[in-house]
C-alpha cells in the first residue's frame, strides 16, 4: 500500500507561503532597517519638490564620485556619471563591462508628487485677507488639504534671468499657511454633497495674510502689504508670479510612525521612497557587468509628458550619449540597447489597508511588512492601458530575488472592476524593454500624510541593488 504523505510536510513543500518580513529579521537586521529609515527620512524632509529632490540627489552622487556627463569625454567600466534636465528628472549611469547593446539594468522611479501649484495670477485680497489661488497637480482627494499646515516650495524666474528659491513653511520659525474649511456648524449643505464636491478646485485657495497697509486711502491694503513684504524677501513685484513655479506641499515632516517605530507617515513617499531607495542603491554599484541605469522622473503623477517626463526623448539622448562616449554608437545601436535590456519600474503599490478592505481582493492585495511589491501588470478594468510584464521575465526576477533572499510579493493595485492606475513602465516597454512594476506597498496613496513600512523600504533598497549587481 502506498503511504499517505503528512500533511503538513506536503503543504510546507507545495504551498506559497506568504510570511510577515519582520518575522525571522534578527537584531543586526533591524538594525539595519532602523537606520535605513532614519536616512529615508532626513531625505524626505529636504526633498519635498521634484526641483528639491534633484538637487539632494545631485549633491549625494558628487559627494559619491558621479560626474556630470557633460564632463566626460569618454566613458569606461566602472565610470559613475549623470545627466540633469532642467532641475526636475535626473538620470544617473554606472558604466559596465559588457558592451552597451547588450543591454541596461534600467531602474526607474518618480520624483514628483501630487501637491497644490499656485496659478498664474494667484493673489488676491478678500474681505481683508490676502489668498491665493491654486490647481492641484496629480490625483488628490481635495477635502485631505484643508485645514492643515502648509508650506510653499519652488522657483520665481525673473525676465532678468535671475532666479529666487522660495522654501517657506518647513523651519520651526517660519510661518505656515493653511487652507480653511467650513465649521461642522454650518456645514450642513457641504456635508449633504458627495465626498468628491464636499471641497472644490476653487476652494484650495491658501490663506497668507491679514494686516493691512499703513496707509489708509490706498485700496486693497492687505494685498498690498503681503506684496511689499514678498517685494523686500524676494525683490519680487506681483508680475512675477507670471513666470514662477510655485508649489504647496504639507509642512509636516516624515516621523515615525507606531509604539514600534516600524513604519514612516510623510508627505511625497509616492514616489521618493522608491526614488530614495533606488538612488541609495546605485552608490554601492562600483563595476558592474551590465551597465547600472537610475531613472528620477518627473510629471509623472500627471502622465509623464512634456520635456522632464518620461515621454519625452531625453532619455533615448542621454543612452545616446553613453554610446557616444563609450565609442559603441552605430545605426540601430540605441534601438538594440533598448530591445535588449531590463527594467525595474520603481513606483509604489497600494498596501492593504484594513479599514478599507472591501476595495482589494486578498490573495491579490500587497501587504506592509511582506517585501517589496511586484506588479506584473497595472492599468484597469480588463487591463485597459496595461504594461504586462511577460512570463518568462517574471520568473527571471523571481530567480533574482529568491537566490539572494528578498523578501517580495506579488499583487494587483485593487479588485477588478473597482479601478486602477499606471506607472511610467509602459514607456519603456514601448522601447522594447522588459518591464516589471516593483515599488514599496503604501497606505493612503496622494494623501498629505502617507504610510510605509520600514521593512519594505529596507528590502526595496535590496532589491534594487541586487538587481544591478547580478
Ligand atoms: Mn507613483
Ligand atoms: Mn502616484
Amino acid at each position: 500500500m502506498e503511504e499517505i504523505p503528512n500533511g503538513e510536510e506536503l503543504k510546507e513543500k507545495l504551498f506559497y507561503k506568504k510570511e510577515n518580513g519582520w518575522n525571522n529579521t534578527d537584531k543586526d537586521k533591524r538594525e539595519k532597517i532602523f537606520a535605513f529609515g532614519d536616512e529615508y527620512m532626513y531625505f524626505l524632509n529636504r526633498s519635498k519638490t521634484e526641483r528639491e529632490a534633484v538637487k539632494t540627489a545631485s549633491e549625494i552622487l558628487e559627494k559619491n564620485g558621479f560626474k556630470h556627463i557633460e564632463n566626460m569625454e569618454k566613458l569606461n567600466p566602472g565610470d559613475r556619471v549623470y545627466y540633469t534636465n532642467r532641475e526636475k528628472s535626473m538620470y544617473i549611469a554606472v558604466i559596465g563591462e559588457e558592451k552597451l547593446e547588450k543591454g541596461l539594468n534600467i531602474i526607474g522611479a518618480h520624483i514628483d508628487s501630487p501637491r497644490l501649484d499656485l496659478k498664474p495670477n494667484p493673489l488676491y485680497e478678500d474681505s481683508e485677507f490676502a489668498l491665493l489661488k491654486t490647481h492641484y497637480y496629480g490625483g488628490i482627494k481635495k477635502y485631505q488639504w484643508t485645514a492643515i499646515p502648509l508650506s510653499i516650495h519652488g522657483v520665481i524666474a525673473k525676465t532678468n534671468g535671475e532666479k529666487v528659491e522660495v522654501n517657506i513653511g518647513e523651519d520651526e520659525l517660519d510661518p505656515v499657511f493653511v487652507i480653511t474649511d467650513l465649521l461642522p456648524h454650518l456645514a450642513q449643505e457641504q456635508m449633504e454633497k458627495k465626498l468628491k464636491d464636499g471641497v472644490s478646485g476653487e476652494d484650495l485657495n491658501v490663506l497668507i495674510g491679514s494686516i493691512p497697509y499703513e496707509e489708509e486711502k490706498v485700496s486693497e491694503r492687505v494685498k498690498l502689504n503681503i506684496l511689499n513684504i514678498l517685494n523686500k524677501k524676494y525683490g519680487i513685484t506681483e508680475i512675477d508670479f507670471l513666470s514662477s513655479e510655485l508649489e504647496i506641499v504639507p509642512a509636516f515632516k516624515a516621523r515615525s510612525l507606531g509604539f514600534d517605530r516600524s513604519m514612516v507617515a510623510g508627505y511625497g513617499q509616492d514616489d521618493r521612497v522608491c526614488a530614495f531607495t533606488s538612488l541609495r542603491a546605485i552608490l554601492n554599484i562600483e563595476r558592474p557587468k551590465t551597465t547600472a541605469i537610475c531613472i528620477l522622473s518627473d510629471k509623472e503623477e500627471i502622465g509623464s509628458m512634456g520635456n522632464t517626463g518620461m515621454e519625452s526623448c531625453v532619455f533615448d539622448l542621454f543612452i545616446s550619449e553613453l554610446l557616444n562616449k563609450t565609442g559603441a554608437n552605430k545605426p540601430n545601436a540605441l534601438e538594440n540597447v533598448f530591445c535588449n535590456s531590463r527594467m525595474l519600474s520603481a513606483d509604489v503599490d497600494a498596501g492593504y489597508d484594513p479599514t478599507y478592505a472591501s476595495v482589494s481582493e486578498k490573495n491579490n492585495a500587497a501587504f506592509l511588512g511582506r517585501g517589496i511589491g511586484l506588479n506584473k501588470y497595472t492599468g484597469s478594468r480588463g487591463k485597459a492601458g496595461a504594461s504586462d510584464a511577460n512570463a518568462e521575465y517574471v520568473a527571471k526576477i523571481r530567480h533574482i530575488f529568491e537566490e539572494n533572499n528578498i523578501r517580495y510579493q506579488l499583487s494587483e493595485l485593487g479588485r477588478v472592476d473597482l479601478g486602477g492606475g499606471g506607472t511610467i513602465a509602459y514607456i519603456l516597454a514601448n522601447k522594447g524593454v522588459d518591464v516589471i512594476d516593483c515599488g514599496v506597498p503604501v497606505l493612503s496613496m496622494h494623501a498629505p500624510y502617507e504610510v510605509t513600512s520600514k521593512f519594505d523600504i529596507y528590502e526595496a533598497y535590496r532589491a534594487y541593488e541586487t538587481f544591478w549587481r547580478v
